[in-house]
């Protein structure tokens, strides 16, 4: 620690940026935060923190943040006080509501603020405006795997955890660029030797060689959004071949007869090999290495997420686990790894697609338990779900939702098809952005809520093993922020009765985690053992945590727990793979990637005033085949613009690579400079509305022809 930055105190906290969840310590000077380390305590992360992590102090006091709340006078952003900024929006919202009913006031939330923040603003949102168009953005990384998870499981929740890394015979990673995006699950793989006295097979499956597949003992460049077909046909292989767990899928499973019928019948490994451009003899290998492993894991994220197949692909991984018997057992799991760092978080207090704790809308019993927990009406109770974020759009669009509340979150980066999403904004009547940072949403805002971020506030995140650990407020808000749990709260008083009957006597986070500990009583995320003191003590607490597991639950399903199905069983699903909607063609010949780079974080608000950060990775880049390159006649340096039907990008940068396939390109999504999202697809999953952000059909064009 350079001397002139020693910190006075060290406060012990969570890193606040992706689903890994690293603990660390906060560095405190002159009420700053001026350093930050790892925890070497932590069992995520013994003591190492990737590039963000440790430049994440600077994020707080970065020249991007608002520090007071803002309106839009004469056309312009101005400083408002709080009491002008809220008196205005609740104003607009009870117009537009009597005008033109609840659900024409939408609220888009995030995966960034703490579960008590969730639980707070998602009460607000359901019992208090009484609307339920609601969603979060992590229905753009996250929402295949809820969807996968709870066709199969009968639930959400990832069955696995990290240390399943460290005890696998076999690790399948299938569109997951750990290198990139999650890079201190390596360590965990790094143990795997030391603990089981052996090298793990690792398996990447991706049609790019990341970084991550420079790992691999088997790299498996597979065509793009074919890894259904690809999981379909390992199944086959391996019915095929006998390698099944007959008793497992017996006593654990139901629709084994159907599944397989479909399988036989419909994915030959003949046939796979062709979607799929992996050889047969290939197949047959990986298929093998895969079953007769003792204990074999899979683990994905976006790559599989964000496809308009995303939830039945998820269905297709978690198959494979049930044939071959790899569930709930050291290193036998199908692991999905979240992207934000409290995506868990807003997913069990249902603020995406279900009432919170993981109730069903469907569920009278579900709706009534709830109500009865937090003492309102049961008709109060959302009866369905309203509009998915994309949904929420077209209904903008459409005119019939007027007004829209984004929390920490910056579509107009991070949405597809900007042109469209630019179209339906136009129209609102009233965009509210909460928000620390001036995100290019934000720039547009009729009011910005302005919010304090991490390190200035105080409760918990979940991460992608349903580990919850504690988030400490290390300084205090910068200029006159609020927490986002002070935001709503003090919101919540500008509607008459409201705070009054959702937050009686609440002041502090910790009465939000306290009646979420009630409401999650007896679900499948029971939080009921969980203290700020014991989740600190004992490095995180991953749910269930209740009298029977004090200590909390590494894995769900092992052999004593059954899964919340009506028969306590896993189902196997006939699923079909489908063909890209937009492939290539005489005018668009390229298939277009996104992706991300490990320096940067989503659309840049957190990380574009980190100098080290962007030093290493400034700008987007387009990385293509050599072969691609020599037909286009450019070079590593040159500069291009791309185009879809949809739209054109100009001027980034090229670099040459042989990571990619022949035919298909990869640009970072992060840049608002080069935005990618300009091109791409709205195109969405039906079951979980999760956009195809991975293919669409692209040209590159030479900037020095006009
Ligand atoms: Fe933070 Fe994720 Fe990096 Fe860990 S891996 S330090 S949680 S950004």
């Amino acid at each position: 620690v350079a001397k002139q930055k020693a910190p006075e105190k060290w406060v012990r906290s969570t890193c606040g940026y992706c689903g890994v969840g690293c603990g660390l310590y906060i560095g405190v000077k002159d009420g700053k935060p001026t350093y930050t380390k790892g925890d070497p305590a932590h069992p995520v992360n013994m003591g190492t923190l990737c590039p963000k992590g440790l430049s994440e102090h600077e994020m707080v006091q970065s020249s991007n943040r608002y520090t007071k709340p803002m309106i839009r006078k004469n056309g312009q952003l101005v400083e408002s006080t709080w009491d002008e900024a809220f008196k205005t929006t609740s104003d607009k919202f009870k117009e537009i509501q009597a005008k033109h009913g609840n659900g024409a006031v939408s609220v888009v939330s995030t995966g960034q603020l703490l579960t008590e923040e969730f639980y707070t603003l998602g009460k607000f949102v359901q019992l208090g405006l009484k609307t339920n168009n609601y969603d979060g953005n992590t229905t753009l990384c996250m929402a295949s795997a809820v969807m996968g998870y709870k066709q199969t499981f009968g639930s959400d929740g990832p069955v696995g955890c990290y240390e399943d890394f460290s005890y696998a015979d076999t690790i399948m990673l299938i569109g997951a660029n750990i290198a990139d995006n999650h890079p201190i699950l390596k360590l965990h793989i790094a143990k795997n030797k030391k603990i089981t006295g052996k090298k793990p097979k690792i398996i990447v499956i991706d049609p790019r060689f990341s970084k991550t597949a420079k790992m691999a003992d088997i790299f498996v460049p597979i065509k793009p959004r074919s890894d259904l077909a690809l999981m379909n046909g390992l199944c086959h292989i391996i019915l095929e071949q006998g390698w099944e767990n007959e008793k497992f899928i017996n006593e654990r499973t139901t629709g084994y007869k159907e599944f397989r019928k479909h399988i036989m019948a419909n994915y030959s490994p003949a046939e796979v090999a062709i979607t799929t451009g992996i050889e047969v003899k290939e197949l047959y290998e990986l298929a093998r290495v895969y079953a007769k492993s003792p204990a074999a894991m899979s683990a994905w994220t976006m790559g599989v997420n964000q496809s308009s197949l995303g939830t039945d692909t998820v269905s297709a991984i978690c198959n494979l686990a049930l044939i071959t018997g790899n569930l709930g057992r050291k290193g036998a799991t199908a692991l999905s790894i979240t992207g934000q760092c409290n995506a868990m978080g807003t997913r069990e207090t249902g603020f995406t697609s279900s009432i919170p704790g993981y109730r069903n809308f469907a569920s009278s019993y579900d709706r009534e338990e709830y109500a009865t927990i937090v003492n309102v009406p049961v008709e109060d109770v959302p009866q369905k779900r309203g509009y998915s974020y994309p949904q929420i759009i077209d209904a903008i669009e459409a005119g019939e939702i007027k007004a829209l509340w984004l929390v920490a979150t910056n579509p107009l980066v991070s949405f597809p098809d900007q042109k469209k999403l630019r179209r339906a904004l136009n129209k609102l009547e009233l965009l509210v952005v909460q928000d620390a940072f001036k995100s290019e949403t934000a720039f547009k805002a009729d009011v910005v809520f302005s919010a304090s971020t991490w390190s200035e506030k105080e409760g918990t995140y979940t991460n992608s093993e349903r580990r919850c650990n504690r988030a400490k407020k290390a300084v205090e808000p910068l200029g006159q922020t609020k927490s986002d749990f002070d935001i709503v709260l003090e919101f919540s008083k500008y509607f008459e009765g409201v705070n009054e009957r959702l937050y009686p006597n609440w002041e502090k986070p910790i009465d939000a985690f306290n009646e979420w500990k009630k409401v999650s009583e007896g679900r499948l995320c029971d939080y009921t053992g969980m203290t700020y003191e014991l989740i600190e003590e004992l490095g995180g607490i991953q749910w269930p945590c209740n009298t029977a597991n004090p200590k909390g639950t590494p894995r769900l399903y092992s052999e004593d727990m059954p899964c919340p199905t009506p028969d306590g069983k896993a189902k196997l699903l006939a699923l079909d793979w489908l063909p890209m909607s937009e492939p290539q063609n005489s005018s668009f010949p390229l298939i277009l990637n996104t992706g991300r780079t490990v320096e940067q974080w989503h659309t840049r608000t957190k990380t574009k005033t980190i100098s080290i950060l962007n030093d290493l990775a400034p700008e987007a880049w387009i990385e293509i085949n050599p072969q691609d390159a020599l037909k286009l006649e450019v070079k590593s340096g040159d500069r291009l613009d791309i185009s879809s039907i949809r739209g054109k990008i100009k001027d980034i940068i090229v670099r040459e690579s042989q990571n990619v396939r022949e035919g298909n390109i990869f640009v970072p999504f992060h840049y608002n400079e080069q935005l990618i999202n300009t091109i791409t697809k709205a195109e969405f999953d039906p079951k979980s509305f999760e956009p195809n952000y991975k293919q669409c059909a692209v040209q590159l064009h030479s900037i020095k022809v006009p």
